[in-house]
């Protein structure tokens, strides 16, 4: 049988089981700060000396936690290391690190919780939370429908992707004659 990991902080399964609209994010192992251990030293008041406290901090609790920091996480991507060459550049490009970070987890969970397909049905922009603009493109990704939904502004979001074309806006209502 295999060991269970619990967070501490809110008592749920450090592997993830949730369901969402874009699959289900489960796993069978932990997710976190797993078994993460903290000794405190002989100079320590606030934890004892040659105490080790153990704890599991489960992805959820580590979102919020880092929205709750006052100096926020530093993030770096395996992918792309970020190079600078001057401390104040590199502590303005760490805010902003976690401001896009944050903004892409606040965009995931609210297409999750499926406002990104009632902006499409409201022929609203989707390409950023809250749109407030009209669309007047969709998007197509090899060829193939979707319900992105660009307005002017935001029609070049996915420039990124070689696989997205935008056309003019297929609204729900004209979907099954495509
Ligand atoms: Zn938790
Ligand atoms: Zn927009």
């Amino acid at each position: 049988m295999t060991k269970e990991y619990l967070c501490n902080l809110c008592g749920e399964s450090m592997c993830p089981n949730e369901k969402k609209l874009s699959g289900t994010w489960s796993s069978d192992s932990p997710h976190g700060l797993v078994e993460a251990k903290v000794v405190g030293g002989y100079e320590s008041y606030h934890l004892f000396d040659m105490s080790q406290y153990c704890f599991n901090l489960c992805e959820p609790c580590l979102r919020k936690l880092f929205v709750q920091c006052k100096i926020k996480p530093r993030i770096n991507h395996m992918n792309f290391p970020m190079i600078l060459d001057d401390n104040a550049k590199f502590e303005e490009a760490e805010e902003i690190a976690w401001q896009t970070d944050q903004s892409h987890y606040e965009y995931r969970v609210w297409k999750d919780d499926g406002k990104y397909h009632q902006a499409y049905v409201n022929k609203k922009c989707n390409m950023v939370k809250d749109c407030p603009n009209r669309a007047k493109y969709t998007e197509l990704v090899s060829d193939e429908f979707t319900e992105g939904a660009a307005c002017e502004e935001h029609k070049d979001n996915n420039s990124g992707c070689i696989n997205c074309k935008m056309v003019p806006f297929i609204p729900n209502v004209l979907k099954p004659f495509l």
